[in-house]
């Protein structure tokens, strides 16, 4: 007895769009949820490993030895900087070699304006338009520097018959571009930096909208769908976001000569939505593989039950392409049919939301369920519905959502039951459907190594935010 879906119009088309617009539209979404209204949030950034600000201080300032601040040059703000700067810094290598090249007699520097040119730029440092021209044959990557952008810097080294022996320029925060003269023309050096990277912590409180507050707080929008997506199990980032709602966030941020020039991953996380707090913890473990974690050591990712039915048998598996019972043609199987009596109970296969709660075309009697925004289950062809059993309504894993039946295109009593993730059906049976593997007892001691400073950092943060809103 074999039975299944018609040519099902395309699958549940509503959360196909929505899984392939994305977590950027469910923050959209989320955003309209409170059109208006004003947003509190607050931002610090804090070196958790170094004591002292004098301590961070040095540590900035050795992280940036390969490029060169422009204002260091020969400006007057050269002098501060080095005022400023520990002792230990300016014994350092590099800031040494920098230094001697600021002095140098023949160091020319231009800003670019607009309509220059590199021609008007070696001009105003009294260079030979031929001079241009060697520079640029020198090869292909010299012809980096005739990109110029409006406020970029040339730094010229002339020797003392005034001619060019040393061209760079800093092309981004991380880059600087260098020509060197050598006997044969001109070398070309890419010099590359890396950043520091520190943590930062970042705290908002909800008043309008996620994004809104996210922003206030001083994380980047990516940083936000990380967050979304890091909790997007336990949360709903569409629907469930209320005023009042508050998230504390512990990330890696790049910094350059002080200043922040990108963020890296998120630690730890946590949110209180409708006063119910979750907490994520980013953790490695010794084989390499990454994932966020409960302050307990249990995966976010939480199990899916295998088989929504109890006592059932598999009549038609997942399958790319089969002939169709009814219709008998070649049609994709998107689902895995479990045959019972009728009025066997079905159970929802994760903690979610109902998308629907109805009658949907060939399918009969249909539940699809929302398990944050990644996942989704569809049990067709049901007999009825257990009580309370809604559009719009939360269901717990476990809990009965029907009964079996064979209700629209059906040739008897059975469950067709789909999964997707991120809008795309995957075989129920598979490796795809995550499991939920909590921190291995090998690797618990280790992991509350790394987790407890993070979520004691989140705590003290946010108690010295809200002891200096109150002085
Ligand atoms: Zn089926």
């Amino acid at each position: 007895m074999t039975n299944d879906t018609p040519k099902a119009p395309p699958l549940y088309p509503k959360s196909h769009l929505l899984a392939a617009s994305g977590i950027a539209a469910l923050l959209s979404l989320a955003l309209l949820v409170f059109p208006s209204s004003e947003v509190e949030a607050k931002k610090t950034t804090l070196n958790l490993e170094l004591e002292t600000p004098a301590e961070q201080l040095k540590d900035e300032a050795n992280a940036a030895p390969l490029v060169q601040s422009t204002t260091e040059q020969g400006s007057p703000f050269a002098q501060i900087e080095n005022a400023q700067a520990p002792a230990d810094k300016t014994a350092a290598a590099p800031a040494v070699e920098e230094k001697t090249e600021a002095k140098a007699p023949g160091h020319r520097e231009v800003t670019v304006a607009r309509g220059d040119t590199l021609s008007t730029l070696f001009a105003k440092v009294g260079l030979p338009s031929n001079v241009v021209h060697d520079v640029l044959a020198s090869g292909k990557q010299a012809k980096q520097f005739s990109q110029l952008k409006h406020g970029q810097v040339l730094q010229f080294e002339l020797d003392k018959d005034g001619q060019l022996s040393n061209l760079h320029s800093k092309v981004s925060n991380l880059e600087t571009i260098r020509l060197s003269k050598t006997d044969k023309g001109y070398s070309f050096q890419r010099e590359i930096s890396k950043p520091l990277v520190r943590t930062a912590y970042a705290h908002g409180v909800i008043k309008s909208s996620l994004s809104a507050s996210a922003q206030r707080a001083g994380l980047s929008h990516s940083m936000t769908m990380d967050m979304a997506r890091v909790l997007g199990y336990d949360i709903d980032f569409a629907q469930d976001i209320r005023p009042g709602d508050e998230f504390d966030v512990v990330y890696e941020q790049k910094v350059m000569d002080g200043k922040v020039v990108g963020t890296g991953n998120i630690l730890s996380a946590r949110f209180t939505n409708r006063g119910k707090t979750y907490t994520a913890v980013r953790y490695t473990n010794k084989q390499g593989n990454t994932n966020y974690y409960t302050a307990d050591g249990n995966s976010l990712r939480k199990a899916f039950i295998r088989t929504p039915v109890d006592f059932a048998r598999i009549s038609s598996r997942f399958s790319n392409g089969r002939k169709h019972p009814i219709l008998n043609k070649i049609r994709a199987h998107k689902g895995v049919d479990y045959a019972a009596p009728r009025g066997t109970p079905i159970k929802a296969a994760g903690d979610g939301r109902i998308e629907l709660a109805g009658r949907r075309g060939g399918y009969g009697n249909t539940v699809v369920i929302a398990h944050g925004n990644r996942y989704k289950t569809l049990y067709g062809h049901m007999q009825g519905f257990a009580k309370g059993i809604k559009t719009g309504s939360s269901v717990k894993q476990g809990q009965i959502i029907g009964y079996i039946g064979t209700t629209g295109l059906s040739t008897g009593p059975h469950l067709h039951y789909e999964f997707q993730v991120n809008g795309v059906h995957v075989d129920p049976l598979s490796q795809k459907v995550p499991m939920a593997d909590p921190i291995a007892k090998a690797e618990r001691q280790r992991f509350n190594q790394q987790s407890q400073p993070l979520i004691a950092r989140m705590d003290q943060e946010k108690a010295t935010l809200l002891a200096a809103n109150k002085r």
